[in-house]
């Protein structure tokens, strides 16, 4: 931590996003690690739209009006926040100034892509039709006219039978001894769309001796967020809280296999959101992304170890640890446990973002700034061989490097879960 941060704290209210741009030096760091920046002429990068600009956004109802609109170009990806030595909160800045900018003039492609919950609620019951309907070009292009979701985004697969149905009729026993609760919180994605993610994380946990409970739960609010719907996000947030914190309470551990939902639990619920809400920060304290989770079992000498080599993950493996995870600022426990498989070789991508960000990609106007974005690792990936899949943890960059690539791609629990033998790939 820098000194000047650290000096910051013993403010009252240092935490405030804004605050930070003062601590700005401009040594522009994060101008050269920002991945949009270099790639469309649209986005004057991270210094300029972040600490530069605030110093002009001091006078809106959220302090936060813009005097340029090249903050919406900002994927959000948090890469600029990472980096910047001095502290300086660049990515939640311009999360709140892009709210601003719309002002609560939320465009209709952007309440419709933030509401990835509502579409899997209501659209798992018809999959076959939703799923066939997505590939049909012409309905693609008169939505992408409509509402500009681009042609060609990697939608996601609508699974008929939801997670949550599946674990009412299937919960797996915690394996003896017995080591006592999780609370699993599968996001939307985990119950509606990539329910074999979830799957593998509630097998994996029962195998280790945890009785695995499903808090009742709503889409953790980043879809909205991301968007520019604080308040819709915020009242998602605020149910989560009211329903997750009793285990909270209880030291109960919140685990999920969606980093970037674990990361909005953790973190946004707080930096950006600003939620008001007394058990916030006690919820922010007991949650863990799964591999965080798994590591630390790991590290207590808790995991079991009857892990066998899987044929299916020959060869050198390509994982790509998505932004969001990074910003957990955990390392990248993934790869820690990856090393207690037999056999099993994987290589860390080195490429900074997929391009995807979220619900970034979908947009008309961004999709190909985000395929630009990923190329590096599309092209790495392509180099390890396409027919090999690839490990990742967010569930939206996994679309995205399908859909580039054509490689198959997978969170890295459904590794952990074959390498145990309790799933097949
Ligand atoms: S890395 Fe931090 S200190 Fe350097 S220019 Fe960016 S915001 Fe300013
Ligand atoms: S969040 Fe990502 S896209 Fe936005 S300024 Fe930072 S590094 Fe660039």
């Amino acid at each position: 931590m820098s000194e000047s941060l650290h000096m910051l704290e013993m403010y009252e209210g240092y935490h405030e996003v804004e605050f930070t741009s003062d601590l700005c030096v401009k040594c522009n760091i994060c101008t050269s690690a920002c991945p949009v920046e270099p790639v469309t002429s649209l986005f004057p990068g991270p210094k300029t739209v972040g600490p530069q600009a605030q110093r002009f956004r001091m006078t809106g109802e959220r302090g936060d009006d813009s005097p340029d609109k090249s903050v919406d170009y900002c994927s959000g990806c948090g890469v600029c926040t990472m980096v910047c030595p001095h502290g300086v909160k660049i990515m939640e800045m311009n999360t709140r100034a892009r709210a601003s900018l719309y002002d609560g003039k939320i465009p209709l492609r952007n309440r419709a892509l933030g509401r990835s919950e509502l579409m899997g609620k209501y659209g798992h019951w018809f999959a076959p039709l939703v799923n066939f309907g997505a590939n049909i070009r012409p309905a693609r292009i008169v939505v992408e006219k409509i509402i500009g979701i681009h042609r060609d985004a990697p939608l996601p697969v609508f699974r008929f039978q939801t997670f949550r149905d599946w674990f009412a009729r299937h919960k797996p026993q915690a394996a003896a001894p017995v080591k006592g609760k999780v609370a699993y919180f599968h996001a939307c994605a985990g119950n509606y769309y990539e329910t074999e993610v979830s799957k593998a994380a509630v097998l994996v946990l029962a195998h280790n001796g945890y009785d695995v409970v499903l808090p009742k739960q709503n889409c953790c609010g980043l879809p909205m967020q991301s968007n520019g719907e604080f308040d819709a996000a915020i009242g998602y947030a605020k149910r989560n809280l009211d329903w997750l914190a009793p285990y909270a309470r209880e030291e109960i551990p919140i685990v999920g296999a969606s980093t970037s939902c674990t990361l909005s639990l953790k973190s946004d619920y707080r930096e950006i959101l600003r939620v008001e809400h007394p058990d916030r920060d006690l919820l922010a304290r007991h949650v863990y992304d799964l591999s965080e989770f798994l590591l630390l079992l790991h590290e207590r000498g808790e995991l079991r170890m009857d892990f066998k080599s899987v044929d299916a993950l020959s060869g050198t493996l390509v994982y790509h640890a998505p932004c969001q995870q990074k910003a957990h600022n955990i390392g990248q426990p993934a790869l820690d446990l990856f090393d207690l498989i037999p056999g099993l070789q994987v290589r860390l991508s080195d490429a900074s973002c997929c391009g995807i960000a979220g619900t970034y990609g979908y947009k008309v106007e961004k999709y190909q700034i985000g395929m630009d974005v990923g190329t590096p690792l599309f092209d790495q990936v392509r180099a390890a061989g396409t027919d090999k899949p690839v490990i990742c943890d967010s569930e939206t960059c996994r679309w995205q490097i399908t859909h580039a690539t054509g490689a198959r791609s997978l969170h890295p629990v459904q590794i952990l879960a074959a390498a145990y033998g309790l799933v097949t790939l």
